[in-house]
């Protein structure tokens, strides 16, 4: 007998005894003892020293329980146990020697030859051979009837056992799997819980009854109720305010009968009655037949923010109400200068409504002439973030409304930046400032102007203005005075040097009275300390439209301060003192020649002279001397109280002075020789810019003063020439007493005389040189005279050589 060679085999049969062994999972599981009880029992029930239970594994044959050999495994060939798998029941070789399958060396096994061999398939319930239980001699042999049956269930006992063992190691497994699972799913439950707890959002699972089944930590945190406490309770039992029950339940309803997943938000009441808003969001858990289980929601607790939300909303109303009921514009533009959004006022301040302009441009609005200004001010705002100034618009009428703005450029995530910009229309304000600038120009330039000194004092008494001529007068300057008291600058004390207290001072009942107050008999002080006589009018200053704090108009209105105008009376108590004594001298000078006159014309009416014709003729000579001296005396006041108040107007020509010297020196020759004084002329051509007349009137003066005061043989010589100034001077010289040092200056005062006598013995009313002084004063020139005790005196005085200019210009 031959054995099929392995070509010859069956893959699939192979393929299939595969796999079967693999499902038993006898090749990698140690050796199972019964497998070797099966295999003694078969030696005993055979009666061979040899038994083995072997498996085929590809091209290996697996021994998995051996009796009398030892062998694990051996490659497949020509053993018999090739035949024995390749049919369905025993197969035995009784003598291999004899047998022509098998070669005449007999059947080999762990190194060891045999002659018998019997073996059984070892088929699986699915009819698969997957290996065979042998049994081997070494003599020749035959088995009985019964042991080929016992050889044929012991094979079918193998299979079994490798049955119930990958039974049982299926069930471990399925065991060790359901176990894993439980695991699993305890792991997965406590990690749900945990996440759950730990969860910021509320989490709470109810049956479809409505009932709690899972409370989460935060649910707890926030309700301030336990899990426990509630599970098994209806949340409207516990948790929502009885109002909101019905609500709920209906709420709870939608969701069970197939109204999810949801969004809504309840109220719940905490444990201590504090209510919370909550945001919920619920949807069901389905079972496996797809109907509704568990309803879960999960929720945030939205009180803090709904409530931040409600602040918010009330102060962006109340934001809105603010910028709408503002007098301000307030505005949004993007950032190419569209208008985004307008208050109300903003727009009407340029006489139109919100939807006119927002859209717009700022560009359009802008005052024709103004544009090139805006690429600045964007610039400006993309540059730095904000801008401030003044934008000009244009009014709807035409009109320049100016607006003076500071806007802000408004970053906010997610949106394209903005520019936030308030404004106020000051165009008014400007005007009203360009007048009121005006205004201050004008009362300055008043101030700066007027003679009289002028100080502002507030309700302290503190100044606070003061004109150049105060300035002036007080010898202060204006930085020195300004905040300081005026009285205690200068008004603190009386001329006798007592001091004056502010009390006291007119100045100050004036402000606390709120009357204008006169006063002539005061001083004030100046810096060096020095005083003089002031004359001041202390007017206050009222605000008419003053009002109380509940804005009642104050009646008579309320003062702020005080304006003190005082005029420095020095001068004119010195003129008035001149008059005073002017009129006693002329009173004086008059009442002489009109006391002899009146003596004289006395004792010729009386007839006491009426025989003594020579007598009564000296007293008519002393009367007609005493009204020519009278009228002289007149005709000199008159003369110079008209030159003084300006009433003789000078009529300018261009003479030669050396010419009217000359005629002057004629004229008077002949009364000077018979003083027997001589009169020269020593002067060169010279042109003069004057009054011929007056220079006359002045020269002659000169002269007969000259004569009057020479020695008799005495000397006047007459001079004249230009000096360095371009003027015209003129010099009368004589040769007489000459003028004391001290005197020199008086005597051109009215009246002054250097010898009170000299009027009498000279024949002088004293008021021929204020005479000169007035007209040659009268032409710009100047008259002094110098003087050498005994041996004369020299008289100067200039006068313009041409036109000045402003002649020159009426001209
Ligand atoms: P009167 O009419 O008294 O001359 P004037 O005003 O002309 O008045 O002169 C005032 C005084 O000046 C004279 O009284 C005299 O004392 C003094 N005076 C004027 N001219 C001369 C002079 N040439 N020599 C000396 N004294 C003179």
């Amino acid at each position: 007998m031959k054995f099929k060679t392995m070509s010859q085999r069956s893959l699939e049969d192979d393929a299939l005894r595969v796999e079967a062994v693999e499902k038993y999972e006898v090749l990698t599981t140690p050796v199972d003892p019964a497998l070797s009880d099966l295999a003694r029992l078969t030696t005993q029930v055979c009666n061979t020293p040899i038994a083995a239970v072997m498996l085929l594994d590809g091209d290996r044959m697996v021994f998995k329980a051996t009796v009398g050999i030892s062998v694990a495994e051996q490659p497949r060939g020509d053993s018999p146990c090739e035949r024995t798998v390749t049919q369905q029941e025993v197969y035995e070789v009784a003598d291999a020697y004899l047998d022509p399958e098998h070669s005449e060396r007999g059947i080999e096994l762990g190194g060891r030859i045999f002659r018998y061999y019997a073996g059984a398939p070892l088929i699986t319930p699915t009819g698969t051979v997957i290996g065979t239980v042998f049994v081997l001699d070494s003599v020749p042999r035959k088995l009985t009837a019964s042991q080929r049956d016992a050889l044929t269930i012991i094979g079918r006992q193998i299979i079994t056992r490798l049955e119930l063992n990958s039974r049982v190691r299926q069930m471990e497994l399925a065991a060790r799997v359901h176990q894993r699972t439980d695991t699993a799913l305890t792991v997965e439950r406590n990690f749900v819980s945990a996440v759950l707890d730990t969860v910021g959002a509320l989490v709470a699972v109810f049956d479809t009854a409505g009932r709690i089944v899972r409370f989460n930590r935060a649910c707890e945190t926030i309700s301030g109720y336990k899990s426990s406490e509630l599970l098994g309770r209806y949340v409207w039992e516990q948790l929502i305010p009885s109002e909101d029950v019905p609500e709920a339940m209906r709420e709870f309803e939608g969701i069970r009968t197939g109204g999810y997943p949801v969004t809504f938000e309840n109220i719940w009441l905490t444990r201590t009655g504090s209510p919370r808003r909550i945001s919920w969001s619920a949807t069901a858990l389905l079972d496996a037949q797809k109907q509704v289980a568990f309803i879960i929601s999960t929720g945030i607790d939205v009180t803090v923010q709904r409530d931040a939300e409600a602040t918010l909303r009330e102060s962006e109303a109340r934001y809105r109400e603010l910028i709408e009921g503002s007098l301000g514009m307030v505005c949004t533009h993007d950032a190419t200068g569209v208008l985004l959004s307008v208050n109300q006022h903003g727009a009407e301040a340029i006489g139109r409504t919100v939807d006119e302009v927002v859209g717009h441009s700022l560009l359009d609005l802008m005052f024709p002439g103004t544009e090139k200004l805006f690429a600045q001010y964007l610039d400006q705002i993309a540059r730095t973030g904000q801008a401030e100034g003044l934008l000009h618009l244009r009014h709807l009428n035409g009109e320049l409304r100016v607006i003076a703005f500071r806007n802000k450029l408004i970053s906010v995530p997610e949106r394209q930046p903005y520019v936030l910009g308030f404004g106020v229309d000051v165009s008014d304000k400007i005007r009203a400032e360009g007048e009121l600038r005006s205004l201050v120009r004008q009362s300055n330039s008043i101030l700066e102007s007027i003679g009289d000194g002028i100080l502002g004092v507030d309700l302290e008494g503190c100044i606070t203005v003061m004109n150049p001529a105060a300035a002036q007068m007080l010898g202060y300057e204006p930085a020195e005075v300004l905040g300081k008291s005026m009285h205690d600058l200068i008004h603190h004390h009386h001329p006798s040097g007592q001091h004056y207290s502010w009390e006291t001072c007119p100045v100050n009942l004036s402000l606390r009275k709120m009357e204008t107050t006169r006063v002539s008999t005061e001083v004030f002080w100046r810096k060096d300390g020095t005083f003089f006589p002031v004359d001041y009018v202390a007017r206050p200053q009222v605000d008419t439209d003053a009002r109380t704090v509940d804005g009642e108009r104050i009646p008579g209105g309320r003062a702020v301060g005080v304006v003190v105008a005082f005029t420095d009376t020095t001068q004119r108590r010195a003129l008035d003192r001149m008059k005073d004594e002017f009129i006693s001298t002329v009173s004086h000078e008059l009442r002489t020649p009109l006391t002899s006159l009146r003596a004289s014309l006395g004792l010729i009416q009386s007839g006491a002279l009426s025989t003594k014709p020579e007598r009564t003729r000296q007293m008519l000579d002393i009367a007609i001397g005493n009204t020519d001296r009278l009228v002289a005396l007149v005709n000199d006041i008159l003369d110079l109280e008209r030159i003084n108040s300006g009433k003789t107007e000078l009529n300018y020509s261009m003479f030669g002075i050396d010419e009217l010297l000359r005629k002057a020196a004629a004229t008077q020759r002949t009364q000077a020789a018979r003083a027997d004084i001589e009169i020269q002329v020593e002067a060169q051509q010279v042109d003069a810019w004057a009054d011929p007349d007056r220079v006359s009137q002045t020269i002659n003066n000169l002269i007969s003063n000259a004569i009057k005061f020479s020695p008799k043989g005495g000397r006047i010589v007459f001079k004249a020439s230009r000096t360095e100034n371009d003027e015209v001077q003129i010099e009368v010289q004589d040769s007489g007493p000459g003028i004391p040092e001290d005197k020199l200056e008086q005597i051109f005062e009215r009246f002054h005389q250097v010898d009170a006598s000299d009027s009498r013995s000279r024949g002088g009313t004293g008021l021929g040189l204020a005479i000169c002084r007035s007209i040659v004063e009268q032409h710009g020139g100047r008259i002094w005279a110098t003087s050498k005790p005994d041996e004369g005196s020299s008289f100067f005085f200039t006068l313009p050589s041409r036109p000045s200019d402003s002649d020159t210009s009426l001209i």
